[in-house]
């Protein structure tokens, strides 16, 4: 079955891609499970260094794959360099990983106990068309690290980068069979990673939606599963804030690759004190927001990834919901969306409570500390989220009030590799990234060795 991959930026067609059917993702998922023993045996020296090899080889190909991505999904070139590039860290900081990965020597009576780390075997990534490229190897770096093969689902909507990363690390030397990307429908090979038996993990991030299906699949066979879902993540700016700082970065923390992003800070809390000022701050910050060509070293935003995607981001714009102010977007061939402001709104409403996944932030007042962490705290997510005070008493007060996985202080930083991301609530299960990634692709194990007294 073949499908057209469609270029958001001007609809024409960028590749025509051969997807795989169930009996081509059964035998891509056995041919993975017969190779991994002999991967798990490689030396961890030499497995350490094919990962080396092949971050080098994504380092000397980040140009090329950062254009394949501004084509694909309408990622500015300057983000796409930038994800490009988070594989390169995230493989060689998974590198160092083989060499250190140990279990421990646990005292007890009569002999030697000894814990060991195990390779699960195969693990399934599924990847959603957002962020194909760091995405993807959040999830094939570690797991490739610990012994374990990879079979890999891209989004249908996004697969070029992540098969031209395969063969990037097929040419380093990682085996063909060890690491497979296939392109495919979520319903077809991604769903056979949650039934069939060789699989031994899923890693999925995608819809809430989604994601309860694939754990409620994985549960017929106890199977592990990390799940990295959605957001709705809230910027606190308190009175004290440096507030031009805050008004200047909060469009780029919203509105970065065009909303499309599970960290977005889609909800902006302010402290009504300074509510007024904050928007006229926020304003021009907003419509100086450069969208347009993404090939354009100078744009800030590109288009949305599809025609359906701008139909659904729409519809959360009504009288509940009224526009403040919007910045500008090209008119014409794409999917195109401007930055939008709705306020005044109620932290109840409809866009302040669903994730929108486009350019769209909402402005909600709070009166004080308690207030400010309550409507935080008032949606089914718990993913992300920023705190802007010049009180570090108040910084740590809230940060540790909020219910979410990942927050910054004065920043909006959220994926770092060096830190566990991941969410509270039904933003997700597991963590990913950080220096204990290697545990959620490994089964621990337990030996005991008589000695005698
Ligand atoms: P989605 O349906 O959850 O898709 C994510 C990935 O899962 C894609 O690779 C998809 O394959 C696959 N998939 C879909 N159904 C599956 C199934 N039954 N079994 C196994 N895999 C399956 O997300 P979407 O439809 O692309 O986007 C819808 C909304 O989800 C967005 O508007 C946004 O709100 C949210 N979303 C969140 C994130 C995030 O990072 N948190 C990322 C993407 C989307 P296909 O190639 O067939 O689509
Ligand atoms: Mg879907």
């Amino acid at each position: 079955m073949s499908h057209q991959v469609v270029s958001p930026v001007d609809e024409s067609v960028v590749a025509t891609i051969e997807e795989l059917d169930l009996a081509a993702a059964d035998a891509a998922i056995e041919a993975a499970a017969a190779a991994q023993p002999a991967w798990a045996a490689v030396a961890p020296a030499d497995r350490a260094r094919l990962l080396r090899r092949a971050a080098e080889a994504i380092d000397a190909a980040n140009e090329e794959l950062a254009r394949l991505e501004v084509r694909n999904a309408g990622h500015t070139i300057t983000n796409a360099r930038w994800e490009a590039g988070n594989v390169r860290d995230v493989l060689s900081y998974y590198a160092g990983a083989p060499e250190r990965h140990f279990g421990r020597q646990i005292p007890v009576p009569g002999g030697v106990d000894i814990t060991f780390l195990e390779p699960l075997g195969v693990v399934g990534i599924i990847v959603p068309w957002n962020f194909p490229m760091p995405i993807a190897s959040w999830g094939f770096a570690p797991a490739l690290a610990a012994g374990n093969a990879v079979v890999l689902k891209p989004a249908e909507l996004t697969p070029l980068t992540a098969m031209r990363i395969a063969e990037l690390c097929h040419e380093a030397g990682i085996p063909k069979d060890v690491f497979q990307v296939l392109p495919g429908k979520g319903s077809v090979v991604g769903w056979r990673f949650v039934t069939h038996e060789k699989v031994r993990k899923v890693c999925f991030t995608g819809s809430t939606e989604v994601g309860k299906k694939i754990m409620a699949g994985c549960a017929e066979q106890v199977k592990r599963v990390t799940l990295e879902l959605g957001g709705k993540s809230a910027n606190v700016v308190f009175a004290d804030a440096d507030l031009e700082e805050a008004a200047a970065s909060a469009p780029g923390s919203v509105f970065d690759n065009a909303g499309q992003d599970c960290c977005a800070r889609s909800r902006l809390l302010v402290e009504a004190s300074v509510y007024e000022r904050f928007l006229s701050l926020l304003e021009p910050a907003v419509k100086s927001f450069k969208v347009g060509d993404p090939a354009a070293e100078s744009s800030q935003m590109g288009p949305l990834i599809s025609d359906e995607q701008r139909r659904q981001v729409a519809s959360y714009i009504g009288p509940e919901a009224p526009v403040a102010f919007q910045g500008s977007a090209p008119e014409g061939k794409g999917f195109w969306f401007p930055p939008t402001v709705l306020a005044p709104i109620g932290p109840g409403e409809r866009a302040c409570q669903e994730e929108i996944f486009g350019p769209v932030l909402s402005v909600i007042p709070f009166s004080d500390e308690a207030e400010a962490i309550a409507i935080a705290n008032d949606t089914p997510y718990g993913l992300s989220g920023s705190i802007w005070t010049r009180d570090l008493g108040r910084a740590f007060r809230v940060a540790r009030a909020i219910e979410t996985g990942t927050l910054s202080v004065n920043s909006h930083s959220s994926v770092r590799y060096w830190t566990p991301f991941g969410g509270f609530k039904q933003s997700g299960l597991g963590r990913e990234l950080g220096p204990d990634a290697l545990e959620h692709f490994s089964e621990l194990k337990n030996v005991f060795i008589r000695t005698g007294e």
